[in-house]
């Protein structure tokens, strides 16, 4: 069941369009991530979504109602912002209640509200705590709890594990899913970490100068990227123009993606599908080797070979193979 749509949104900044006539449906209970570079329009996305930009054209959808005109507080969606902003000269639990309190309701229910919260996001004996006195894992525990006090049925958030340290962010990452599968909440996470975004999300959408590049699911996005860019951005695939190497693929396409780790160091080169190349650099990284192999006259492909393959020397002359359908064919 569809939750969330946008109907050919566009929001102009200037000259900029930040989102450029787009279009999006977002399911009920699912981990949706934004990816895309800065400045590609993910933030303002979740801002037209939860109300705090108007879109200059367009629609936006809740259970196939038009919202786009509702003010923030009114609409079944919580947003927790990138940067937390948590209220710094109030404590933990007033910062947690804020929104229960705007909204009228009752003392006792907020009390057993924020109670609830506390414990779900084991911010237990912190209540009394301003911001300040918090690590940034606990800031953000409560800036999220803020956000789902209100029981939102969608709740976004705009680069939620972006200030937390490497260790601490993998695994809130995936207390954050956990968290969702729980609730079964519709999540909307920005990131413009492709890992994460594959990591946690159902399904994915990459996002580029305000449209819309590909969604899909994390697995088909990473081994089927539908466009150059897409692919570059999902993280050093190879891009691999028809014409360069001697390619015999399933699909006729103007261009190929090809994952490193699909590619072989071989004794003996095929016909197609496959190059002679040197060893420009070369990289033990523990769990595998990066390679840096150059073609001769053509492109420099990154391989990735297995942990425990007998590496070549820098500088040495390498065979270098693929299946053909380890080839991604790219419309654009
Ligand atoms: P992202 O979150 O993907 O980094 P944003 O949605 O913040 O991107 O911005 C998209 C584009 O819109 C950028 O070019 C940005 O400079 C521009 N933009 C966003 N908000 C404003 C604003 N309030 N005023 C002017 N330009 C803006
Ligand atoms: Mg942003």
């Amino acid at each position: 069941m569809t939750l969330l749509a946008l109907e050919s949104v566009t929001k102009r900044f200037g000259a900029v369009a930040a989102l450029d006539a787009l279009s999006l449906e977002i399911g009920a209970g699912e981990f949706f991530a934004l990816l895309g570079g800065s400045g590609s329009g993910k933030s303002t996305l979740l801002r037209a979504v939860a109300g705090f930009e108007l879109p200059d054209a367009g629609r936006v959808l809740l259970r196939g109602q038009d919202i786009s005109r509702q003010p923030p507080p009114a609409r079944d969606v919580a947003m927790m912002f990138q940067s937390y902003a948590l209220f710094p000269h109030l404590s933990v639990a007033d910062n947690i209640a804020y929104g229960l309190r705007r909204a009228g309701e009752g003392r006792a229910a907020i009390a057993a509200r924020v109670a609830e919260l506390v414990a779900l996001l084991a911010l237990g004996g912190m209540e009394a705590r301003r911001p300040r006195q918090l690590s940034g894992g606990q800031q953000q525990r409560v800036a999220l709890a803020r956000a789902l006090a209100r029981r939102p049925s969608l709740i976004l958030l705009d680069e939620p594990l972006a200030a937390l340290d490497s260790g601490l962010r993998e695994r809130t990452g995936l207390e954050l899913r956990a968290l969702q599968r729980r609730l079964g909440a519709s999540f909307v996470m920005v990131t413009h970490d492709q890992a994460e975004a594959l990591a946690l999300a159902d399904r994915v959408a990459v996002l580029e100068q305000g449209r819309i590049a590909q969604v899909a699911s994390p697995r088909e996005l990473y081994d089927r990227p539908a466009t150059r860019s897409v692919a570059r951005f999902l993280g050093a695939a190879n891009v691999l123009e028809a014409g360069t190497l001697p390619l015999g693929a399933e699909v006729a396409a103007p261009a190929y993606a090809l994952r490193p780790e699909r590619i072989r160091l071989v004794d003996a080169l095929p016909a197609i599908n496959g190059t002679p190349a040197t060893v420009a650099d070369l990289a033990f990284r523990g769990g595998d080797a990066l390679l840096l192999a150059q073609v001769a006259g053509g492109p420099l492909l990154r391989v990735v070979l297995p942990a425990g393959a007998a590496l070549p020397e820098a500088g040495a002359a390498i065979l270098l193979a693929w299946d053909a359908a380890a080839l991604a064919p790219l419309a654009a």
